[in-house]
């Protein structure tokens, strides 16, 4: 039966969970709000089937990749779409043409009050929740089971997510269903945990005393794509704060993101979409207006296929692998020296001690964003910044 004896070994993918048969494990939060699994042991007939399915591991699933993948630089045709995705909205292209076709599409949403969790869509209205990067660890609850039943009644599938979401899905549905499903995943930097970003919600709730009606991971409008800032809208304006900065300091990510499999090129998926950082290499024109530009990797021949039909929806240019390196798809991300700190003071002092002590930005950067904050709301006054 699964036994994590080290954090690091465990993405929480939930497959072990799925594939029980006796229901016999449950996935339980830490204090960061991560998932591990949990056996029940007067449940548990020790019939193996936890350990075969878990794929976080060298030997996840490469039968179906090309020798090596084809990399596209790509922009949707349609501004509204890029303005409305975090990098060139190169998912809604292809998730645009799974729906069209009678399919089903898995990403990450949102329920409850901005709780980041893998949902179904059937419609585009439905998929629209899913667009945009969440920097949170999706919660993965039954959804597996679901995309198994999805597979079994015929229909297609295709499940957005994480590579080590991708791979644990891979391994979960087995090889004969894996006929229907298309994997699509992102080049992945690490993920932090559901219970901080909560506690980050009511930490800011309670600073303006208001509730916050959408989230926005990454501003395009006030800040442009590679500035990478979010920003919070609560009921009446607008609030840009620091999650992000304390997501690229690596210091609250899940332990397995540092001990990552999936930072390569042999990936665990149909096709891979990521920030396509460098793409000047390709065309200095490309992406001038740093609305944001996509990577596209296709990995599988089925891959392949999926893209050459959607890809009239966007403007694409071929790139050479060597020309798309990013740290991501080299090696795991660095964790920060105090990670383990980090989750201790958190057990024992809680969200805002954490906050005050490992999540401040340097004082110019707070500065600058006080600049551009009092610069929009002059420019919204005088008509020129909706
Ligand atoms: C946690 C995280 C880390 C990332 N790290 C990198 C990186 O290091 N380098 C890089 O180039 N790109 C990274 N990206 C990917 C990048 O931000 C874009 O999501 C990607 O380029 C797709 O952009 P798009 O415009 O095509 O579509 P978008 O509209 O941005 O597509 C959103 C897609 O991301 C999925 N998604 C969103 N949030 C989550 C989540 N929490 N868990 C699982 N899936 C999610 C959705 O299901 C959907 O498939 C990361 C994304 C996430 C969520
Ligand atoms: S060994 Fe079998 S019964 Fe026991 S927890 Fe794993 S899958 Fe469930
Ligand atoms: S990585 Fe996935 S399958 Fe493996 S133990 Fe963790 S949750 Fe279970
Ligand atoms: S870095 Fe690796 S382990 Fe962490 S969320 Fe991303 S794919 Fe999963």
């Amino acid at each position: 039966m699964i036994n994590i004896s080290d954090k690091k070994d465990c993405c929480g993918c939930s497959a072990c969970a799925s594939i029980c048969p006796r229901s016999a494990i449950e996935m339980k939060p830490d204090v960061l709000g991560f998932k591990y699994p949990e056996v029940d042991n007067d449940k548990c007939v020790d019939c193996g089937l936890c350990d075969k399915v878990c794929a976080f591991n060298d030997n996840y699933d490469k039968s179906l990749n090309l020798p090596e993948p084809i990399a596209y630089a790509a922009r949707h045709k349609e501004m509204f779409e890029i303005m409305k995705s975090r990098s060139g909205a190169a998912f809604v292209a292809v998730s645009d043409w799974i729906l069209e076709n009678g399919g089903v599409v898995y990403g990450a949403g949102y329920t409850g009050h901005f709780v980041v969790t893998h949902k179904r869509a059937t419609t585009k209205e439905e998929r629209d929740e899913f667009r945009g990067s969440k920097y949170v660890q999706s919660d993965l609850t039954d959804v597996f089971k679901q995309v198994r039943e999805d597979l079994k009644n015929g229909l297609t599938v295709m499940f957005s997510g994480t590579p080590c979401q991708t791979s644990g899905l891979n391994s979960f549905v087995g090889k004969t269903l894996r006929k229907n499903l298309y994997l699509v995943d992102i080049v992945c930097h690490g993920t932090p945990g559901a219970t901080m970003w909560r506690d980050y919600l009511d930490y800011l709730e309670k600073k303006y005393k208001r509730k916050i009606v959408a989230v926005n991971f990454r501003d395009k409008e006030q800040f442009g794509w590679k500035a990478h800032k979010e920003s919070f809208l609560f009921d009446g304006f607008t609030s840009f704060t620091s999650f992000t900065y304390v997501f690229y300091k690596h210091i609250a990510f899940r332990m397995s993101c540092g001990n990552c499999h999936f930072c390569n090129l042999t990936r665990p998926s149909d096709l891979t979409l990521a920030d396509y950082w460098g793409w000047q290499r390709v065309d200095n024109e490309f992406n001038a207006d740093d609305k944001g530009c996509s990577l596209v990797l296709l990995n599988t021949e089925k891959g392949k296929e999926l893209f050459e039909t959607v890809k009239d929806k966007m403007s694409v240019i071929p790139a050479k692998l060597e020309n798309v390196m990013q740290p991501n798809l080299e090696h795991p991300s660095v964790f920060h020296p105090k990670r383990l700190d980090f989750e201790r003071d958190y057990e024992k002092y809680g969200f805002k001690y954490v906050l005050k002590k490992y999540g401040q930005e340097p004082l110019y950067k707070r500065a600058y964003m006080f600049v551009r904050k009092c610069g929009s709301k002059v420019l919204r006054k005088v008509g020129l910044n909706k």
